[in-house]
């Protein structure tokens, strides 16, 4: 397929904002992903209190769901304004502080602890700030990162994993000819060259 079309596009953080800002923001899925019931077995693995790291996380309802089978979840998203709507929508009382270690990024951390989402790019982060997850749930990130940092992106997730973690990742299978999005095509092929 020719993806020379996709290639040199960017959407940048700005235009993210505009989304959240315009309520333009149908990636949302209001009752979850189908696929992270299917394959919750792969990313949990019968453990208990393991990290789970959403990058580009948006206010994915997910983040509850495994906050609430008492794992540990923390988030990325450039838009305070997605995770303002996760919190109050979900009913989570949150408390928030800065981030020293990035300047200008808060870090909104629910009551009870066991969700942290951090306002700030995902290129802010390092292990040394998050720590290391044992399971990645990436919907909606790896395809919405600019194709041109996309090598960038895989290198940063694969500092943040442990050893024994697993990463989920949906991508979607299209004509990137006959449809622009949603936002790029990620062929197979280079998804196996980018993770190894
Ligand atoms: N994973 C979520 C959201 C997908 S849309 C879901 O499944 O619903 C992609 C999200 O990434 C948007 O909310 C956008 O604001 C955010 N985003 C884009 N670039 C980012 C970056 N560099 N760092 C952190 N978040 C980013």
């Amino acid at each position: 397929a020719d993806i020379g079309s996709q290639k040199d596009r960017v959407v940048t953080e700005e235009e993210w904002l505009q989304k959240w800002e315009m309520g333009n923001i149908g990636f949302h899925k209001e009752q979850g992903h189908p696929l992270l019931q299917k394959y919750l077995d792969v990313l949990i693995k019968g453990s208990s209190g393991l990290r789970i790291f959403f990058p580009l996380c948006g206010k994915a309802v997910e983040m509850k769901w495994l906050a609430d089978m008492g794992h540990e979840v923390v988030g990325v998203e450039v838009s305070e304004q997605a995770l303002k709507e996760f919190f109050a929508e979900q009913g989570l009382p949150y408390c928030e502080e800065p981030v020293p270690e990035i300047s200008g990024a808060k870090r909104l951390q629910s009551i009870s602890g066991n969700i942290s989402l951090y306002c700030c790019s995902i290129y802010d982060l390092s292990s040394s700030i998050v720590g290391k997850f044992d399971g990645v749930w990436d919907r909606g990130a790896l395809v919405a990162v600019n194709p041109c940092d996309r090598q960038r992106y895989v290198s940063l997730m694969i500092t943040l994993m442990e050893k024994n973690s697993s990463y989920l990742l949906v991508t979607v299978s299209y004509d990137p000819n006959k449809h622009k999005g949603p936002p790029f095509y990620v062929p197979e092929s280079e998804i196996k060259s980018l993770f190894g």
